[in-house]
């Protein structure tokens, strides 16, 4: 398939190198050509990763690069596209404004997929005079890594695009779980459920957060804790799914006050360097707070 994926950023780029792999043409677009750069980077980096620990050869390294190409430009990136697969920030607002765009910029049968990871792909899809071409094609962190696509089967989805996006994620060697379209999907929604009740744990003083993030790991076969996960993803992400979540869901959803804390405090996570715990070049060191003494 030809393929445009729309945003470079975290998930762009990691989708533009996962389809290319697959086989497909793909073009990467970004607003910036810095962003571009920086995403076709990322991508050069990660097979590179993959050729050092013999995961990927040289000539799929080679075949793969040749097959993404790079543009700022919206409708050079979207002409003859089967699949569009968008992955700009979590905005409802700019969502609609690009799926429009991208609707005046190709035919009808053009499939257009949306990687958030909580916003309404049925509403993303009210604003277009074809909605049935949409989906949600919600990869996981980062793409090259995470088997799992959660297919969100929007209202107005139809079956030839369920379908198609089925086999795009099979021919990738992921594995497709189908979900309606519902708030937080399957995945944000059971993994905020842990992640907000450990955090109200913690608070409540049950235990520190390296000792509750341990116990699941053993305990529970979890490969990350839910404290850490949350320090990973960003405490803002964590925050604004849940507020989302809040509103749609009701009130388990509420947000812990520390968690509101630590983002009003600019403490997001591994990316500023604090979160729950404290972050030193990408390495988890301490924990943030008085936990009675060193944990680690
Ligand atoms: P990001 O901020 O890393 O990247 C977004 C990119 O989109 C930026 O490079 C930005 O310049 C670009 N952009 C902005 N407007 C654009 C436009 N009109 N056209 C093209 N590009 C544009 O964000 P991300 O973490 O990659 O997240 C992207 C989407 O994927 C969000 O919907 C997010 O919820 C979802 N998602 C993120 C993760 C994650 O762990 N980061 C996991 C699953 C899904």
């Amino acid at each position: 398939m030809q393929i445009a994926v729309l945003g470079a950023g975290s998930m762009g780029h990691g989708i533009a190198q996962v389809s290319a792999m697959a086989g497909h043409n793909v073009v990467l677009r970004d607003i910036e050509a810095e962003f571009v750069e920086d995403g076709l980077e990322g991508i050069r980096d990660n097979l590179q990763g993959g050729v050092n620990r013999d995961k990927v050869t040289e000539e799929e390294m080679d075949a793969t690069l040749e097959s993404i190409k790079g543009t700022t430009d919206l409708e050079a990136a979207v002409e003859g596209a089967d699949l569009v697969v968008e992955a700009v920030p979590e905005d409802m607002d700019l969502k609609k404004d690009v799926f429009v765009d991208v609707e005046e910029a190709t035919d009808t049968d053009t499939l257009m997929a949306s990687n958030t990871s909580s916003l309404s792909v049925t509403e993303m899809a009210s604003v277009l005079e074809h909605p049935e071409r949409v989906v949600g094609l919600h990869f996981f962190n980062p793409p090259h890594i995470m088997d799992l696509v959660e297919i969100i089967v929007a209202e107005q989805t139809d079956e030839r695009t369920e379908q198609i996006a089925i086999d795009y994620v099979q021919g990738m060697d992921k594995v497709d779980v189908v979900v309606r379209d519902t708030a937080g999907f399957a995945t944000s929604r059971l993994g905020l459920v842990t992640g907000l009740e450990a955090i109200r744990m913690v608070e409540e003083g049950v235990a520190s957060p390296a000792d509750i993030d341990e116990a699941m790991k053993l305990g529970y076969g979890y490969p990350m804790g839910p404290i850490e996960l949350g320090d990973h993803v960003g405490l803002d992400v964590r925050l604004h799914i849940a507020e989302h979540l809040r509103r749609e869901l009701g009130e388990r959803f509420k947000p812990p006050q520390s968690l509101r804390r630590k983002v009003r405090a600019g403490n997001l996570g591994k990316k500023t360097g604090e979160g729950y715990y404290i972050w030193e070049d990408g390495k988890r060191v301490g924990t943030s707070g008085n936990w009675g003494g060193p944990d680690e």
